[in-house]
C-alpha cells in the first residue's frame, strides 16, 4: 500500500502545505502553526497520503490489536461532565451500579484459561470507593493471575483518590504500582485548554493535574496512553494545544505508547445539541494526529466509539492499532452513544477487519510485544482452535 508521496506533494497547489509536507518527509518536526494550517487548509487526500506515508515508515502494514476485557467498577460519579452519557450522579445512584471486590474478581476468574493478556479498569468517580479499596482489588487480581496486565484508572479517578488519601501524585502512583497497577489508560484528557475544559468538565482534574499523574507514572517506569475528545465545541487551535502539551511531556519522559483521538458522540448527554463530526473530519483528525504526534509510536482508533467500519478506514489514515477484542458486557460505550451497542469482537473478526484493509494483523500485549502474527493464518482456522478465541 505504498504511496508516491512526492507526486502528492508536487500536486499540492498551496506552497505552505508543500513546505509542511517536505518537513514531514524529511523527519523534521512540524510546529503548532503548521498543525493549525493543516487543520484549516489541507484536504483529506493530502493529509491522508502523508499520514499513510508516516504510518508505513514507522510500522509498514503491521496493525496491532490485543485480547483484553474491561471492568467498570461503578458508573456513579461525583462529576458532571456535559458530554458524559454514562455517569449517574451520586444523588441519583439508584440508576447506577457499584461492583464489590468479589464481583470484580469473579469477572477476572471468568477469563481463567482464556488467552486474554490485559484487564482494563475504568469507571466513574465514586465518593466512597477509596484508594485502599482499589489497591486491595489490584492485589487480589495479581494474586489470582499474576501475568495479567492491569491497565487502570484515569487521572480523574486517581486525582480524586490521591487527594482523599492526602497523597501527592508521586506517592499515590507508587502505592498503586506496588499494589499491582501496571499502566494507565489514556482517558480523562478530553480537551486540555481551559477555554473548553471549563465548559465541558469544569470540576474534574485540570490539564496540569492530568499531565502530572502521567508523569508520575512514567517516572516509575510505567507506560500510559493519551486521548483527546474531539469534534464538539473545541476549535482546531484547542486540538493543537492539546496535542502540543502531550508532545512536550513525551519529549520529557518517553512514557506514552499510544495516542487515541476519541470522537465525541451526542446521544443522551447535555451536549445533544452539538452535531457530531463527519467521517471526513474524523479521518482528517486521525491523519493530522499521526503527523503532529511524531514522538508517539502508535496511533489507535477505538473501534467501539468510532464503529468498526470507520475504524477499519482509519487504517489508511495513519492508524496502526485498533485496540482489543474488549469482549465483555461493558456499558460505557453504549451509554455514551457509541456506534457499537454491545462492543465485543472475536479474534477472528478483528483479524478479518484488518486483513480486509490489506494490513497485517499482529496480536500484541499492552506494551506492544508481538504475541502472534495472524497474517498468514486463514481466518476460519482461528475459530477452530478454541484457545485462540
Ligand atoms: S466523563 Fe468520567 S468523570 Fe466525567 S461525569 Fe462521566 S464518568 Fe464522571
Amino acid at each position: 500500500m505504498s504511496t508516491n508521496i512526492q507526486q502528492v506533494i508536487a500536486a499540492e497547489q498551496n506552497p505552505a502545505l508543500r513546505t509542511i509536507a517536505e518537513k514531514i518527509v524529511n523527519k523534521q518536526r512540524i510546529t503548532p502553526e503548521d498543525g493549525l494550517l493543516l487543520f484549516e487548509q489541507a484536504g483529506l487526500p493530502f493529509v491522508g497520503a502523508l499520514a499513510n506515508f508516516v504510518r508505513e515508515r514507522l510500522h509498514g502494514d503491521t496493525t496491532y490489536f490485543n485480547r483484553n476485557f474491561h471492568i467498570e467498577p461503578t458508573n456513579v460519579c461525583v462529576f458532571a461532565c456535559s458530554f458524559c452519557s454514562y455517569s449517574r450522579l451520586y444523588a441519583h445512584r439508584e440508576e447506577g451500579w457499584e461492583l464489590t471486590t468479589d464481583q470484580m474478581l469473579n469477572i477476572v476468574k471468568g477469563y481463567d484459561g482464556k488467552p486474554v493478556t490485559e484487564v482494563h479498569i475504568v469507571g466513574g468517580v465514586h465518593p466512597k470507593l477509596t484508594m485502599e479499596f482499589f489497591a486491595d482489588l489490584l492485589r487480589k487480581i495479581k494474586a489470582h493471575r499474576p501475568e495479567l496486565h492491569i491497565k487502570g484508572f484515569t487521572p480523574v479517578e486517581l486525582d480524586y483518590m490521591f487527594r482523599k488519601a492526602k497523597l501527592t501524585a508521586d506517592e499515590g502512583m507508587k502505592y498503586l504500582h506496588e499494589a499491582g497497577l501496571d499502566s494507565l489508560p489514556g482517558g480523562g484528557a478530553e480537551i486540555f485548554h481551559p477555554e473548553v475544559r471549563e465548559k465541558i468538565c469544569a470540576d474534574k482534574v485540570d490539564a496540569a493535574g492530568w499531565l502530572a499523574i502521567h508523569e508520575a507514572a512514567h517516572k516509575l517506569g510505567m507506560h500510559s496512553n493519551a486521548t483527546m475528545l474531539y469534534g464538539h465545541i473545541e476549535e482546531f487551535r484547542h486540538r493543537i494545544d492539546h496535542m502540543e502539551r502531550l508532545r512536550q511531556l513525551q519529549d520529557k519522559t518517553g512514557g506514552f505508547n499510544t495516542f487515541i483521538p476519541l470522537k465525541f458522540r451526542n446521544k443522551e448527554n447535555d451536549m445533544s445539541n452539538v452535531p457530531e463530526s463527519s467521517v471526513i473530519e474524523d479521518m482528517r483528525m486521525y491523519a493530522i494526529a499521526r503527523l503532529y504526534m511524531d514522538n508517539f509510536p502508535h496511533l489507535k482508533a477505538y473501534w467501539p466509539m468510532l464503529g468498526r467500519h470507520n475504524a477499519q478506514l482509519t487504517l489508511s489514515f495513519g492508524v496502526n492499532d485498533i485496540d482489543g477484542t474488549i469482549d465483555d458486557s461493558t456499558k460505557i460505550y453504549s451509554m455514551a452513544g457509541s456506534e457499537e451497542q454491545n462492543p465485543a469482537m472475536t479474534t477472528a473478526q478483528l483479524v478479518t477487519l484488518i486483513k480486509q484493509a490489506k494490513r497485517k494483523p499482529i496480536e500484541r500485549d499492552t506494551l506492544y510485544k508481538v504475541l502472534h502474527d495472524y497474517s498468514e493464518m486463514e481466518v476460519d482456522k482461528i475459530d477452530v482452535d478454541p484457545s485462540m478465541n
